[in-house]
């Protein structure tokens, strides 16, 4: 598509060169076409597309504001509830349910013009690293086929990598967002705990979860942000602080920013990610920026708390898939009992069973303090950590993942090599603070490297300044 970022695509439509109907019809075209070669979109929405589209274009003829993302082909990971629209969270478990109501980002996004194209792949329940824990088939990272997107949002990654979108919505509870748009060479975003609504995200990790944009700019990005972000009536946890126009600060003055780098993250990047992480901070240097050495020690525990915190969670949330109330409900069960067996041994892929026995043996009496509690405690140190760090940097930055993307089946066999390799975006995570990935290069095979640049709650627009200013290199 000839205009494939949101200014161009507005730019279009009011100078009449071209119509919403139109961007969504070739947007579709193109992205059923594409999709087979990496099996990012599990559902194409067409209808609901050009729908959108017609009010699109019903408002600029009318001379009315068309909104932030008119005519934008946007594709939203399949863990966010559309109204009407099959959401399978990449489970057979929820294979054919339809929920009856939409995310109220997926609202928001409407209602600023922003049209729905379809339904992204991801891992079962956004468990995982690589995308290749869905139950509807892996997905090949557009820069290199026989590669995972990374996980858990793979499909939406992917899909804005290989232009089959021009901004799509990942869920991020422990780095699902960072790490695949590090892997496929793209921008994206988790912001602040709270930013943005969770009503209509299908629950992972409730005090983890949050959604946030992929795109192929820095600006196309944080002006989704702006368009879904703000207080949601329907979540209690959804703040209530004014949402800024991200998108009119990106001016490219970052002199005199300080920058903490936590030399024990760049302790444990490997070969070729160090070196792209090593250059992109010379080069915020460069640009004026003061650089800190700073220490985050409680990081050394981030996984092990993370994987306790989030399997507790998750053992929780997901109870209420038993066959009575959502999707699946196994045929052959003689007893009440038996149907809650049967169904979610059927329905539920073998990591979501790992992790709801994980969280069960963590929870359960006599355990609670030497795991959950404990866990918890760790989670205060992360966050105090950073706290601290605030006090003396405006930003941090850090590498995404130890290394480059990997092989499908490289890793599927070894949980916790899976595990640890979420050992810089977790702890973002655990303390709910913005954090984003932004491409700083590709490594002598081609593969893509993100560079994390994590800022204190609710300084998403210092995070875009810096991001923006490190992206027009
Ligand atoms: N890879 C991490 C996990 O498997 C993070 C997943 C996520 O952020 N949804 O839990």
């Amino acid at each position: 598509m000839t205009a494939d970022s949101i200014q161009s695509i507005r730019e279009g439509l009011l100078r009449k060169e071209f119509s919403a109907v139109e961007v969504a019809r070739e947007a579709l075209v193109f992205a059923e076409r594409e999709n087979p070669k990496t099996n990012a979109f599990l559902l194409f929405s067409a209808e609901r597309a050009v729908a959108n589209a017609e009010r699109v274009d019903a408002r600029i003829a009318a001379g009315e504001e068309p909104g932030l993302l008119a005519g934008v082909p946007v594709a939203v990971k399949d863990v966010i509830l559309t109204k009407g629209l099959r959401t399978t969270c990449g489970s057979r478990i929820l294979e054919h349910y339809v929920p009856p109501y939409d995310a109220t980002v997926v609202e928001r996004i409407e209602a600023a013009g922003g049209l729905i194209i379809g339904k992204t792949n991801c891992d079962e329940f956004a468990m995982g690293s690589s995308n290749e824990n869905s139950a509807f088939g892996p997905v090949r990272n557009p820069a290199a086929p026989d590669r995972v997107p990374g996980g858990s949002s793979g499909g939406s990654a992917a899909a804005v990598a290989q232009k089959t979108a021009v901004i799509s919505l990942g869920s991020d509870t422990g780095g699902s967002i960072r790490q695949p748009a590090s892997f496929c060479g793209v921008v994206g975003v988790t912001p602040t705990y709270g930013r943005v609504s969770r009503y209509g995200l299908v629950a992972f990790a409730s005090s983890l979860d949050h959604i946030g944009p992929f795109a192929r700019s820095v600006r196309d990005a944080a002006t989704l942000l702006e368009a879904m972000a703000g207080r949601d009536p329907l979540d209690s946890t959804s703040a209530d602080a004014p949402v800024p126009n991200y998108a009119a600060h990106l001016d490219g003055h970052v002199r005199g920013m300080k920058i903490g780098v936590p030399i024990s993250y760049m302790r444990h990047a490997l070969g070729e990610t160090y070196e792209l992480i090593d250059k992109a901070i010379r080069r915020l240097k460069g640009l004026g920026c003061e650089l800190r050495e700073i220490s985050l020690p409680a990081t050394d525990y981030a996984v092990a708390a993370y994987y306790i915190i989030c399997t507790a969670e998750a053992s929780s949330n997901l109870a209420r898939f038993d066959g009575a109330r959502y999707g699946l409900r196994s045929a052959a069960s003689a007893t009440l009992s038996d149907m809650y067996h049967n169904t979610r041994g059927e329905g539920f892929g073998p990591e979501v069973k790992r992790r709801i026995m994980l969280g069960t043996y963590v929870l359960s009496h006599g355990y609670y303090d030497a795991y959950y509690k404990k866990a918890q405690k760790v989670r205060a140190l992360i966050t105090r950590d950073f706290t601290n760090a605030f006090q003396s940097v405006d930003a941090i930055v850090a590498p995404v993942s130890p290394f480059p993307v990997f092989r499908i089946g490289e890793k599927v066999d070894d949980p916790m090599a899976m595990y640890l390799s979420d050992i810089y975006t977790i702890t973002g995570s655990l303390a709910g603070i913005p954090c984003m990935s932004v491409p700083c290069g590709t490594t002598n095979e081609g593969l893509p490297v993100g560079l994390q640049i994590l800022c204190n709650h609710f300084h998403e627009q210092q995070m875009f300044r810096l991001a923006d200013a490190f992206e027009r290199r």
